[in-house]
């Protein structure tokens, strides 16, 4: 018997679920090789950096009050530059969310009277408030006297350099890029294409600032946005690079003088990055995640790989689909009916390693138009690093999944996911077909 049919004996669940996981792990076994390599590559990247640096045991201890001279946070954000082909970094606790460093970067670059070009397409939903898209809210941009436009995305393909140079008004004073396609019906953009967008804005005015949402894209290719030329790129620690061992935190990377104007936005001007104490084991956990994520996100798309062929198999479309580009961790499934999606999710769930026992339900999150459900058996509240799925109810019921610190657990759950469906009876009979999960996507960046 081979490994997945013995686990779904093991596990008393369908022969055939069994048989088509390790149908879909022999046939991604080149995707998983490559993502596998490229891991390695990134990881003595990483290690390299590390040791250039001259990481000391000393380095990882807590700093306290106003940690200032705090060498390892310092050593910490020269390595994060090093890594993202950046001059300098910030790399801190006291940033919350991927969303929090977004708007560091825009609110350090972005004065009263400036316009922002949002180069690629309605921007992803928590950055909603932040450009003032949302009107009343508090602390906008918008407030602040600095408007927002869109770029639309394009019909057909990847944002267009020319058309978004052609966009750039007398007020631009920055353009925005989107590198993941988040949770909408768009590829993800690949680093190259990322660059030539920047090398189009930056013919048309030199002037302008390349600010870069880089949330999902970390690790996935060999190359990252800095290396482009993005002048300033901003994540959170809690999806890759923190490797899913950093329990909080956020960075921005770019030309030092950005990043001095995030810090002043982060403490206050005049002590900008100087300030700012790494406790408890933070620092620990954000050197440690740094050095296991490449490998992690490596695991992470060989679990996603893995999960196009398995769910293509089983007659329910995927995007990216099986063999499909990826330029970000996030893996769609249609499963193709309300049921489908809630069972999908419980399953999911029942594969995690903590609260596996817990049966997510639909609800109706504020802000959002359906009612959205989610299943996250994490270590970190909301990490997604680590293996989650969620989506909105609504056709064609699209589950969104991403992360997962082991393939082998991914795949588990993705074995899981399907009984659960298969025992509500609203798994499709198994076909070979496949076509892309979100109606229009047929390009994937490649
Ligand atoms: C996650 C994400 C964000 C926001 O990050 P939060 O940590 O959820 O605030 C922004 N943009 C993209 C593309 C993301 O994936």
């Amino acid at each position: 018997m081979s490994f997945w049919t013995a686990y779904a004996a093991a596990e008393r669940l369908p022969e055939e679920l069994g048989i088509a996981a390790d149908e879909a792990w022999a046939a991604s076994a080149a995707e998983r090789a490559h993502f596998e390599q490229q891991a390695q590559r990134h990881s003595l990247q990483v290690l390299s950096a590390f040791r250039r640096h001259h990481v000391s045991e000393t380095d990882l201890l807590p700093s306290s009050g106003y940690g200032y001279h705090d060498q390892g946070r310092d050593k910490l954000e020269a390595i994060y530059a090093a890594v993202f082909g950046a001059e300098a970094a910030l790399v801190r606790p006291q940033i919350v969310s991927g969303t929090h460093a977004i708007s560091l970067m825009l609110f350090g670059c972005l004065r009263p009277g400036d316009e922002l070009l949002v180069a690629t397409g309605d921007p992803y939903d928590s950055l909603h408030g932040l450009l003032g898209l949302v009107p009343g809210t508090r602390g906008s941009l918008a407030e602040w006297g600095v408007t927002c436009r869109i770029v639309p995305w394009p019909e057909r393909g990847l944002p267009d350099p020319a058309t978004v140079a052609a966009a750039i008004g007398p007020q631009t004073r920055a353009v925005f890029l989107q590198r993941s396609r988040g949770y909408s019906q768009r590829p993800t953009i690949p680093v190259r294409h990322l660059g030539e967008l920047i090398a189009a804005v930056q013919q048309t005015r030199p002037d302008i600032y390349c600010l870069v949402d880089n949330c999902y894209g970390e690790f996935v290719e060999d190359i990252e946005p800095g290396h482009v030329g993005a002048d300033l790129v901003a994540g959170s620690l809690i999806k890759n690079p923190g490797g899913g061992l950093a329990t909080t935190g956020g960075y921005v990377a770019g030309r030092l003088e950005l990043v001095e104007r995030a810090a002043a936005c982060l403490t206050a001007p005049g002590v900008g990055r100087e300030i700012g104490p790494v406790t408890g084991s933070l620092k620990r956990e954000f050197f440690q995640g740094l050095l296991l994520a490449p490998a992690h996100v490596g695991q992470a798309l060989q679990g996603a790989a893995f999960a196009a062929h398995f769910f293509a198999m089983l007659g329910l479309p995927t995007d990216p689909g099986p063999g499909g580009w990826r330029g970000d961790l996030i893996q769609a499934v249609a499963t193709g009916s309300r049921e489908g999606l809630i069972r999908f999710c419980q399953g999911l769930q029942a594969a995690a390693p903590i609260d596996s026992y817990v049966q997510p339900e639909p609800w109706a999150m504020p802000g959002y138009e359906h009612e959205v459900i989610m299943a996250a058996g994490t270590f970190t509240q909301g990490s997604t690093m680590e293996l989650s799925a969620d989506g909105p109810l609504r056709p064609p019921y699209t589950a969104y999944m991403q992360g997962g610190l082991q393939a082998v657990g991914v795949a588990a759950a993705c074995l899981h996911a399907a009984a659960a469906m298969a025992a509500g009876g609203v798994l499709p009979t198994r076909r070979p077909a496949n076509a892309a999960a979100t109606a229009d996507n047929g390009e994937g960046g490649r």
